[in-house]
């Protein structure tokens, strides 16, 4: 698939992905073409060509088979502050064609709960924190019974114990309905995701098992601890992964096919360190 905008930047660059079942997570940092990748499956907008296929749907074409079974939660969804959140997922019920009182009734109760906003129901949208909301949004991309869940980069801004609490709610519903997530946070595919790709300037950069794409970097990664005026030194020498501060030096961790000796022990690799190797290394000094 490819997606070029007015502008002349091209977002999608001959992009392909199969999403199977679960939770499938699209990784990359910003500007990498997830939302783009997103809107265009959610048919909010068209590709320049190639083709997306949703079990036997055609999804650039069939846009209303699309719709049928989709629930999408944005970047940024407009909520009116003041109406209360039961008051709102009602409305939007009603917006999906649920007419009878009796099952939009349970419906909403039901939604609410499996969001965890049975308490919070009476409460205006606008004194909601940040979790509440998005855990909102869930509830109304859930409301059509969707097949597949889009959700655009939901983590963002989410406090610690929100997120997990989050991870929670799209894990439980992911035993039903395939889960798209999108995000620039590799905790949130390691912590969820069965399938995931990393994209980076609009180019698919891997595309499988977390869990595989881990197995395969163990014994090729190695860390340090440097001078934080060390590291252009080594940056020249290693194929840097990243490089944090630690203590006022820098945990180093650079990837290497044998042993690099020079002080370097093994280190176990994690996802972050695929990620970085597939779109280069990043300084983590914050
Ligand atoms: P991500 O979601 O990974 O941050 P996006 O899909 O939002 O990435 O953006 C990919 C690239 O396309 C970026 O360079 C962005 O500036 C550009 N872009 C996104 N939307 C538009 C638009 N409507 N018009 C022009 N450029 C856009």
């Amino acid at each position: 698939m490819n997606k070029t905008y007015p502008n002349g930047v091209q977002a999608l660059k001959d992009f392909s992905v199969t999403i199977g079942n679960g939770m499938f997570g699209l990784l990359g940092p910003n500007g990498a073409g997830k939302s783009t990748l997103m809107r265009t499956i959610a048919t909010l907008q068209d590709a320049d060509s190639g083709s997306i296929t949703l079990g036997d749907v055609d999804v650039l074409k069939q846009k209303n088979e699309v719709r049928k079974v989709l629930g999408y939660l944005p970047q940024d969804f407009g909520l009116d502050p003041r109406v209360p959140a039961e008051a709102m997922l009602n409305h939007f019920a009603i917006l999906k064609g649920i007419s009878s009182t009796t099952e939009r009734k349970k419906l909403v109760e039901s939604l609410l709960v499996q969001t965890n906003l049975w308490d919070q129901r009476k409460q205006k949208l606008g004194g909601f924190s940040g979790g509440m909301r998005q855990r909102f949004g869930i509830a109304q991309a859930l409301l059509g019974n969707p097949k597949l869940l889009i959700v655009d980069e939901p983590t963002a801004g989410l406090d610690p114990s929100e997120r997990v609490r989050f991870h929670n709610l799209l894990s439980d519903i992911s035993q039903d309905v395939i889960i798209l997530l999108s995000t620039h946070i590799v905790d949130d595919v390691s912590d969820l995701c069965t399938n995931m790709a990393i994209i980076n300037q609009g180019e698919v950069q891997y595309c499988g098992e977390p869990l595989s794409a881990i197995a395969s970097m163990q014994g090729k990664v190695w860390k340090k601890i440097i001078a934080k005026d060390e590291l252009d030194a080594y940056s020249e020498r290693y194929l840097v992964l990243s490089s944090k501060l630690f203590v006022f030096k820098l945990a180093l961790r650079v990837y290497s096919e044998n042993d690099p000796a020079d002080g370097f022990e093994l280190a176990e690799a994690h996802l972050e360190d695929v990620y970085f190797h597939h779109i280069g290394a990043q300084s983590l000094i914050k």
